[in-house]
C-alpha cells in the first residue's frame, strides 16, 4: 500500500471509510524548510500522544475539528478534508522569524495576539502574506479568512489558559485548516499541534520544550517533549477527578 499524502512528519493512509484517513506521525523532524533533518525514535508516539489529546480537549470545548480517534500509538483517524494552503500563526511572545524580521528581541510580550499568514508551498518557503494576497491567490474567500482568524484566537485563547495550567508559556504555534470533504462549507481546525508547530516555554524557567531544541541544537529534544507530555496528562488527569 502506497500513502495518498507524505509530508516531513507525518503520512496519510486511506482507510475502509472513504470519509476518513489514517494520519500516521513519522519519526522525521526537519527545520529550515527540510535543510536540517533528524530521526528521533519516539518522535511520533510523542507527537502524536499530545496531539490527540489536545485534539480531544480541543473538541469538548466546541472547537471543530478532523479529529476522529486515536488508533494507536502512532497513528490517528482524521475526517478527509481538503487543507486550505494558508498556514495561521498565533504569536503571543516575539521569537523566531518575527524576529528576524523585525530585529526586536526574542521574550517580549505582545499588548494583544498577532495573527500572520503564509503560503504553505514547500516550494517557495512558506513565504509570508496578507488577505490581500489570499483574496487574489484565491486560497480563501474574505470570509474564510475571517473565520480562520476568529478560530484561531479561540484556540489560543483556549490553549493559553490550557498550557499555563501546566507551567507552560505558549509563545506562538501554527494551525492548519481544512474543508471537509462531506461537506465542503464547513472548515474545520487540521494537521497536528505538538511541540513541532508550537513554542512552548518553562513558565518559571523559561526553558525552550519545543522544536527549537532541535532548530538550535540544544538537546534533550525528545526529553523535553515527554515533559510537555506528562505534564498535559497531569492536567488532564486532575479534570476528571
Ligand atoms: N511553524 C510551523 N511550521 C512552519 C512555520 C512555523 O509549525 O512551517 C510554527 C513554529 O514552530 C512556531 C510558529 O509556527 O511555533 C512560528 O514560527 P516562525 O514564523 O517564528 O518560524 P520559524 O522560527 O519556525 O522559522
Amino acid at each position: 500500500m502506497q500513502p495518498i499524502y507524505e509530508g516531513k512528519a507525518k503520512r496519510l493512509w486511506e482507510t475502509e471509510d472513504p470519509s476518513t484517513l489514517r494520519m500516521e506521525f513519522k519519526n522525521d523532524a526537519t527545520a529550515f524548510n527540510g535543510e536540517k533533518k533528524a530521526t528521533f525514535e519516539s518522535k511520533g508516539r510523542l507527537n502524536n500522544a499530545i496531539s490527540t489529546l489536545i485534539y480531544e480537549y480541543l473538541e469538548k470545548v466546541g472547537i471543530p475539528t478532523h479529529f476522529v480517534r486515536q488508533i494507536d500509538d502512532i497513528n490517528v483517524e482524521v475526517k478527509r478534508v481538503e487543507i486550505l494552503m494558508v498556514e495561521v500563526i498565533v504569536r503571543n511572545v516575539s521569537a523566531g522569524s518575527f524576529c528576524k524580521r523585525t530585529g526586536m528581541e526574542e521574550g517580549l510580550a505582545f499588548s494583544k495576539p498577532i495573527i500572520e499568514f503564509s503560503y504553505k508551498s514547500d516550494e517557495l518557503g512558506d513565504p509570508l502574506i496578507n488577505d490581500d494576497y489570499i483574496r487574489e491567490m484565491k486560497l480563501a474567500t474574505p470570509e474564510d479568512l475571517a473565520h480562520l482568524r476568529e478560530s484561531a484566537l479561540k484556540v489560543n485563547e483556549i490553549l493559553t489558559e490550557f498550557f499555563s495550567e501546566v507551567g507552560l508559556m505558549l509563545v506562538d504555534f501554527k494551525l492548519e485548516f481544512g474543508r471537509l470533504q462531506s461537506d465542503p462549507s464547513t472548515i474545520v481546525l487540521a494537521d497536528e499541534i505538538s511541540p513541532d508547530g508550537c513554542r512552548l516555554w518553562d513558565a518559571k524557567t523559561g526553558e525552550k520544550m519545543d522544536k527549537d531544541r532541535f532548530r538550535r541544537d540544544l538537546g534533550g529534544v525528545m526529553e523535553a517533549y515527554e515533559d510537555v507530555l506528562a505534564r498535559i496528562k497531569n492536567r488532564l488527569a486532575t479534570e476528571s477527578n
